[in-house]
């Protein structure tokens, strides 16, 4: 602002009176003002119409034209600059013709002209440039307007603005949509209006007025997480509007739709139930069933190894014989299936003392020791000297992980070797590696990454020449982890393969 009030001022003089005319420009000077002479209407055309100047003296007559006529000729070469009259002899309808034309003022050039001249200049500049300041200022107000309203048309929020006396501002199309209301409608609304309208169309547990009427003038931000309207959902915001001063002038609102977000969360939270409760119901499937099963299993095997001990023939015998080891083959897989189920539920715990490495390895081997001699595998094992003979540690999980260990491997090993060694693990001095190495049928990359995985097996064809649950990996590499350790593997089909258990030495 201050600088266009304050770069200096160019006048255009029109006056054929040339000692005037310098009596002029001299008094203007000292203003500090700067000023470009002319003595005929023509040649001040011709310099305005390349040259610009802030404001114009003219005399009404002048030797090739009248003053009204340079006004007429600048019109229409489109030359707007504005000007004073001066004129000798004071005519009063000649300055209301030329105050309508748009003089800025009109001058008598009597003895107290140059006198005034001064004063009329500055009083016109200023008027002047408060005009070209209010024009910039309806400009800018103008262009935030449009601004304002792109934004209010092309939002998807409903944007409702009420100023502090609850006059209505301003809404938007979303708005109306969102309150089923008409243009008439809103138009004829306050604030107030608009709240009962909003109320009435949401149910009373709702309580939008209420909350509403409950906010301070200065409240801001959300006060609805989740309004249903219709079969919408909104989120509602609210923000003061302050002057320059901080004073609240009025209030926003925003209604923004949310019902695709919560549709989708609902979605997700329903399947999150939905797993829950499938988990919840297999576990007490399971539970029930094994529990169910193993009873009677039990049973069968008692009265099985009693009827082997009664009188029967050979043949009896061997039916005898073929229905125990199916019944503890059974036995095995449901046991097996309880622990899984228990672990996959957090409900095993962990018995930690002090255990003897010898006997714990001791323990794993002898089992396999008959079946070993049968097939011809040769079962070894291995307990390195750097090895610390007491560890602690829970003896019935590791014993049950290394016996699957080696059980796989005895398995999968017909001919060749199987080897248990017990070192300390390289990788982590805190940690002790069980090592079973077997020279067996390996595990073809393809299905090593779903080894851990429950129920699988590496193929079809393995569990009906194999046996087994497809569950004692899965088993084992839980039961490492709950104890602080973990399982890995390497193998080379038709080679063999090396099972490793981690396991740190101490629990605290
Ligand atoms: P299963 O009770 O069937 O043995 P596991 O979880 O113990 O279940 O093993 C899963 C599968 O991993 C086995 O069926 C077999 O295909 C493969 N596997 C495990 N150990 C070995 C091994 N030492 N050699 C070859 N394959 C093995």
């Amino acid at each position: 602002m201050q600088e266009i009030l304050d770069s200096p001022l160019k006048i255009v003089i029109v006056e054929d009176d040339s000692g005037l005319n310098e009596l002029i420009k001299r008094r203007l000077i000292r203003e500090k003002y700067q000023c470009v002479q002319f003595y005929r209407a023509a040649d001040a055309l011709a310099w305005l119409s390349s040259n610009s100047a802030d404001l114009m003296l003219l005399d009404m007559v002048l030797p090739d034209s009248s003053g009204e006529d340079l006004i007429y000729k600048m019109e229409s070469n489109s030359i707007s600059i504005p000007f004073i009259i001066a004129t000798g002899q004071g005519s009063e309808s000649l300055a209301v013709k030329m105050l309508k034309r748009g003089a800025r003022d009109y001058l008598v050039k009597n003895s107290e002209f140059l006198d005034v001249l001064p004063s009329t200049v500055e009083k016109i500049w200023r008027e002047v440039q408060i005009e070209k300041l209010l024009a910039r200022a309806r400009e800018q107000i103008v262009l935030q307007n449009a601004t304002l309203s792109a934004v209010n048309d092309y939002s998807p929020d409903g944007i409702l603005s009420v100023d502090s006396y609850d006059k209505i501002l301003s809404y938007n199309a979303a708005l109306l949509r969102i309150w089923k209301l008409t243009e008439s409608r809103m138009d004829s609304f306050n604030g107030s209006d608009f709240i009962n309208h909003a109320s009435s169309a949401l149910p009373p547990e709702a309580e939008f007025s209420k909350t509403v009427a409950s906010l301070a003038s200065d409240s801001k931000g959300l006060i609805f997480k989740e309004l249903a309207v219709g079969s919408n959902y909104y989120e509602v915001y609210i923000s003061p509007v302050r002057t320059d001063h901080g004073d609240i002038s009025g209030r926003i609102w925003f209604f923004r739709d949310i019902t695709a977000h919560k549709k989708a969360l609902d979605v997700l939270e329903e399947a999150r139930i939905e797993a829950e409760n499938n988990a919840r119901m297999r576990s007490r499937f399971f539970a029930v069933v094994s529990h169910d099963i193993k009873t009677p299993l039990n049973s069968i095997g008692g009265f099985l190894s009693l009827l082997k001990d009664s009188k029967l023939d050979e043949t009896q015998k061997e039916y005898v014989d073929i229905a125990k080891a199916a019944s503890s083959h059974l036995l095995m897989l449901v046991n097996d299936i309880l622990d899984f189920t228990r672990l996959e539920h957090g409900n095993i715990e962990f018995n930690y003392a002090d255990l003897e490495v010898f006997e714990l390895v001791h323990d794993c081997i002898s089992p396999f020791i008959p079946a070993s001699q049968e097939s011809g595998t040769n079962l070894t094992f291995e307990i390195l000297p750097s090895v610390q003979p007491v560890i602690s540690g829970d003896s019935l999980r590791l014993r049950q992980i290394l016996m699957n260990l080696v059980g796989n491997a005895m398995k999968f090993t017909r001919k060749g070797s199987v080897k248990l060694t017990c070192k300390p693990d390289p990788d982590s001095k805190s940690m002790l590696l069980f090592e079973v190495a077997d020279t067996g049928i390996g595990i073809k990359k393809e299905v090593a990454k779903f080894l851990f995985t429950p129920f699988s097996q590496a193929d079809a064809t393995i569990s009906a020449k194999y046996g087994g649950s497809g569950l004692g990996l899965a088993i084992s590499r839980q039961l490492a982890e709950r104890m602080g350790g973990y399982i890995d593997f390497d193998s080379e089909e038709g080679k063999g393969s090396t099972f490793r258990l981690h396991i740190p030495v101490s629990h605290h």
